[in-house]
């Protein structure tokens, strides 16, 4: 299969989001600093929930990409498909990306969720509503980290505080992803912390909302793979 590169067009759009994306969390932090301290039991919670969250969100695309599409398809195809392909025929190239191309994908999709946080913080002016503002921008913290801790999952030697997260399960520990590089690849694509990855497994999530799709637009689910296996059985 033939892969568009990742190009600097793209880089320079991820560099600049990611900017923009620091900015805006700095910026939202601020405006939330004094209920913070005043409010430790609920921050905690609300940090707790958007991971929850964020490691749902990450899973759900992560399963996008694996599952609908080709590299080759208009925007998401080089941005969203074409990373999530490549990392399933070589697991260790993303330990060699830097931090612009780790992260400027989630540095995207975690910008609604700041951007939802601050709507809510300006709109709604009570505990409830900066419980759900620091919940969303929880969500948009570890959504943005999500990649590097997929990529720290798969480095042979993490830095030693990097392991204690991994190994506390507050980041996605490694023989916990490693079930998603093992046949039949079909589960345990929530790579924030992997805490989601059980319970969708159990109640089949991913594989209702595939019967779901192909019921309503006739796509296949996971077709450009079939596709590669049966040409080369062919070959
Ligand atoms: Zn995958
Ligand atoms: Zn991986």
């Amino acid at each position: 299969m033939e892969l568009n590169q990742y190009n600097q067009t793209q880089r320079k759009i991820e560099a600049i989001t990611i900017v923009v994306y620091l900015a805006l969390l700095g910026y939202t932090l601020y405006l939330l600093f004094p209920f913070i301290t005043q409010n430790p039991f609920i921050t905690i919670t609300a940090i707790i929930a958007g991971m929850i969250l964020a490691d749902l969100a990450t899973g759900i695309i992560h399963w996008a990409g694996d599952t609908w599409g080709t590299p080759t398809w208009p925007i998401v195809g080089n941005a969203l498909i074409r990373p999530f392909r490549e990392h399933h025929t070589n697991q260790k190239a993303i330990t060699q990306h830097d931090f612009i191309e780790t992260n400027g994908t989630n540095s995207i999709f975690s910008l609604p969720f700041i951007l939802l946080a601050l709507w809510f913080h300006h709109t709604y002016q009570s505990s409830v509503a900066n419980t759900l503002t620091l919940t969303f921008l929880s969500t948009a913290i570890f959504g943005f980290g999500t990649n590097q801790f997929h990529k720290w999952a798969h480095m042979e030697n993490p830095p030693k505080f990097i392991e204690l997260l991994q190994k506390s399960k507050i980041i996605l520990p490694k023989n916990h992803h490693t079930i998603h590089h093992t046949t039949p690849f079909e589960h345990h694509y929530a790579i924030t912390n992997g805490w989601t990855n059980s319970i969708t497994k159990k109640i089949h999530f991913y594989r209702v909302l595939e019967w779901i799709i192909t019921k309503t637009t006739g796509a296949i689910p996971r077709k450009s793979d079939y596709e590669i296996i049966q040409s080369t059985k062919q070959a």
